[in-house]
């Protein structure tokens, strides 16, 4: 992998892309020229996603090695002040880099390495004056102009993916981000009404109100502004709302009462039984899905696309849940 200082052009086909602060996937463009390679970055990311490294401090034409620099100022306007020569302000460098870079990188999330004044999301240390101390309360300029121009890619600190449940967090957002930016390149009526189908339940885990806004906005159409409201509700539920055990569980509650009617008295009880116990109990929660999963292929129903994805996750969803599991 090269830095990318022209992030975002001529996306490929295949594995969605996602973009890295640079350093994380080992590229030595610190100010003091070292990198800092991130394993999940370096490990089950780069196997499922084919990764776009962006620098923003090398993008915007401070040079490796270069002077360190830091946030000064008030948090919502910060400038990038140079640490030890408070004269050297790379602040409209920056900014005008991260701008251009944001609006057009083609990706479906993006990693950020924390702490850094151009790409630490959150908690980025900052002084109110020159004089000041550090406080951990600014955020990266390069951060910044993403969350302004992409509100609803996935975007994390590497910091983030260090728990299997962060990490299978954020590759599932990134596959989810993926398959909508599919249906946003050819946004027919028909793919609409199936791509509402196909995340009906899977939706409907993180939230019902959700998974409701966005089969109604697919029956709408393909209208530009239909089209960003789907968006900003499909996006919502995936990034606001996670697929807990109890939302989960809940949901399985749900699918088993549609699935009554078709299930003799002693499968009926014996998935009771299941449920009683899905909260807390992961294998129980993958039993009752695969009965149910077999019991809606057996006897279709109406709610149930063929392709429902909480029931039969596609191929990329599969092998990201093995990579994450093998990870964790
Ligand atoms: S934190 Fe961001 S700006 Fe700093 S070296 Fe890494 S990629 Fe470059």
């Amino acid at each position: 992998m090269r830095a990318v200082t022209r992030a975002g052009e001529g996306a490929k086909p295949g594995r969605p892309r996602v973009a890295v602060s640079a350093c994380l996937a080992g590229e030595p463009v610190r100010y003091d020229g070292t990198d800092r390679a991130h394993p999940a970055v370096r490990g089950v990311l780069a196997r499922l996603f084919e990764l776009v490294p962006v620098c923003p401090e090398a993008g915007a034409g401070l040079g490796v090695p270069r002077p360190p620099v830091e946030l000064v100022g008030p948090p919502h306007a910060p400038r990038a002040l140079g640490v030890a020569d408070r004269a050297l302000d790379v602040t409209e460098a920056l900014r005008a880099w991260s701008e251009a870079t944001a609006a057009r990188l083609e990706v479906a999330g993006h990693v950020l390495k924390a702490r850094s004044p151009s790409c630490g999301l959150a908690r980025v240390p900052i002084r109110r004056t020159p004089r000041a101390g550090l406080r951990p309360a600014g955020t990266g300029l390069y951060a910044a102009a993403l969350r302004r121009r992409r509100r609803w890619l996935p975007v994390v600190e590497e910091t983030a993916l260090e728990t299997a449940e962060g990490l299978g967090a954020f590759v599932e957002a990134v596959l989810a981000r993926a398959r909508l930016d599919a249906l946003l390149a050819a946004p027919a009526p028909e793919a609409l009404a199936a791509f509402a189908a196909r995340h009906r339940w899977w939706l409907a885990m993180r939230s019902p109100a959700r998974a409701r806004e966005v089969e109604a906005l697919a029956r709408r159409g393909p209208a530009p502004a239909t089209l960003r409201q789907l968006e900003a509700a499909f996006m919502r539920a995936v990034l606001v709302r996670r697929a807990t055990p109890t939302r989960e569980a809940r949901l399985l509650r749900r699918l088993l009462a549609l699935a009554k009617p078709a299930l003799g008295p002693d499968e009926r009880r014996r998935l009771a039984a299941l449920l009683a116990g899905a909260e807390a109990d992961a294998a129980a929660r993958a039993e009752l899905r695969a009965a149910l999963a077999a019991c809606f292929a057996a006897h279709p129903h109406p709610r149930v696309a063929p392709d429902d994805l909480y029931l039969w996750p596609d191929a990329a969803m599969r092998e990201a849940a093995r990579r994450v599991a093998e990870a964790g």
